[in-house]
């Protein structure tokens, strides 16, 4: 068989400890054989972070911004502990916060779903996407503790200086307390729902957006406000896939979300993605089983599994154990990104291969092969689940492929 040619190359980000292993591991079973692959690498491993002074990070960013599409593997985000233990120079950033401060844009998360593998909500029988605005609210927020018989304002300045208004938050005559104080910006909202409409689009996904504009009635109706905005110019194209935008409040839609059977863009606002994406991740299973795509407002992808380096097993394997961590994520980043470049690129087979790997992943898992973490999720009637270490189960996977 002739391997499938690429014509621009994905920028690669190459990562740490366990899932860096599972990286190669990946490339060399599943890709490589098949597909002539070219990609500009970067190395974000915490190593070569440290020696360039975290110049890869940038470099690697702006690599994305210049071809349109990265898959990135989970990398450490520094602490004291990792500061001795790789005896940094310093405590580098977040990756993943310096790519998105130099890309701008959203992170969809998405659980991948096979048949067997059990979701604690029965009725959700689709992925549920949750597109998260990662900015300003309580995550921006001043805070002031006040005492017993002070007062709080907010004040707003014009863009001469001058005092608009001059509002009371509370008279704390009975009681001390707190106030916080929180913004947004126009700019970032309009651009994260310039995110999510193109995303629903490219993935025919239907959209609900849930803010609490009753009671906010200044600030979640500018949400509601900007949303409607920039849903009129995708309406049309909307309405040409068969797919649909729904607003609502915050707590109907996720008394409707609990009802559904699944299959949605679920836009949340910073805090409500936090806590949610939380909650929808738990209950698709396996952190090994969600992944994650950050988009930008200019249409640039980055793809990644969800979870971090699954330090624990790292250790382990160092010790000389076989571990069971699950390579699915990390599989999904790499056909997340394969299909997007086929697409941009227009090179159907990409994508085809792409979608089969994929499917070869879900066969293999629903006849019963899988990594330790999903087999007390796994219930298929004649099906007993095998667990496999690693690198059986993705020779399971290169064989069915
Ligand atoms: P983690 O790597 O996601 O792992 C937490 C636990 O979840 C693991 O110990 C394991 O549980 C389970 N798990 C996660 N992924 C799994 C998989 N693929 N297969 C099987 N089990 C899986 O989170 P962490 O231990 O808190 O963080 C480790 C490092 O990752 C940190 O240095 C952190 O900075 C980094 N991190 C990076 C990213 C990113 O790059 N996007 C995101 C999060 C964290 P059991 O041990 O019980 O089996
Ligand atoms: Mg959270």
């Amino acid at each position: 068989m002739d391997k499938i040619p690429m014509k621009t190359p994905l920028v690669e980000m190459d990562g740490d400890e366990m899932t860096r292993v599972l990286w190669a591991l990946i490339k060399e079973k599943l890709i490589e054989p098949y597909v002539e692959l070219k990609t500009e690498y970067f190395d974000l491993g915490l190593p070569e972070r440290d020696r360039t002074c975290d110049r890869v990070t940038v470099e690697a960013a702006e690599a994305t911004a210049k071809y349109g599409v990265a898959v990135k593997c989970a990398t450490i985000t520094p602490n004291a502990q990792r500061v001795e233990e790789y005896n940094l120079k310093e405590m580098w950033k977040s990756p993943n916060g310096t790519i998105r401060r130099i890309l701008g844009g959203t992170v969809f998360r998405s659980p991948i779903t096979a048949d067997g593998i059990k979701c604690i909500v029965p009725g959700w029988k689709k992925p549920i996407a949750i597109a998260r605005h990662a900015y300003g609210d309580v995550y921006g927020a001043v805070e002031s503790g006040v005492e017993k018989g002070g007062k709080a304002y907010l004040s707003v300045c014009g863009a001469d200086g001058k005092e608009r208004e001059r509002i009371l938050v509370h008279d704390f005559k009975e009681s001390g307390g707190v106030a916080q104080g929180m913004h947004n910006t126009d700019r970032s909202i309009e651009a994260f729902a310039e995110c999510c409409f193109s995303y629903a689009l490219t993935e025919g996904l239907d959209v609900w957006f849930g803010a609490k504009d009753t009671i906010s009635k200044v600030y979640d109706r500018r949400f509601r406000d900007i949303f409607a905005q920039v849903y009129g110019r995708y309406a049309a194209a909307f309405e040409k896939k068969g797919i649909t935008y729904m607003y609502s409040l915050i707590d109907d839609v996720v008394a409707r979300v609990m009802r559904s059977g699944g299959g949605m863009l679920w836009v949340c606002k910073n805090y409500d993605g936090d806590v949610m994406s939380d909650m929808v991740a738990t209950a698709f299973g396996s952190l090994g089983m969600m992944s994650s795509v950050l988009v930008s407002p200019d249409g640039k992808y980055e793809f990644e599994a969800a979870h971090g380096t699954v330090t624990r097993h790292y250790y382990r394997r160092l010790k000389g154990e076989k571990t069971s961590t699950n390579p699915v994520a990390t599989i999904w980043a790499w056909t997340g990104a394969l299909k997007k470049r086929g697409e941009l690129d227009g090179i159907g087979e990409l994508s085809a291969f792409a979608a089969r790997l994929e499917r070869a992943t879900l066969d293999t898992i629903e006849g019963g092969y899988m990594t330790g973490d999903l087999v007390p999720l796994f219930g298929k009637e004649g099906v007993v689940p095998v667990s496999l270490t690693s690198e059986e189960f993705l020779d399971k996977i290169a064989e069915k492929l």
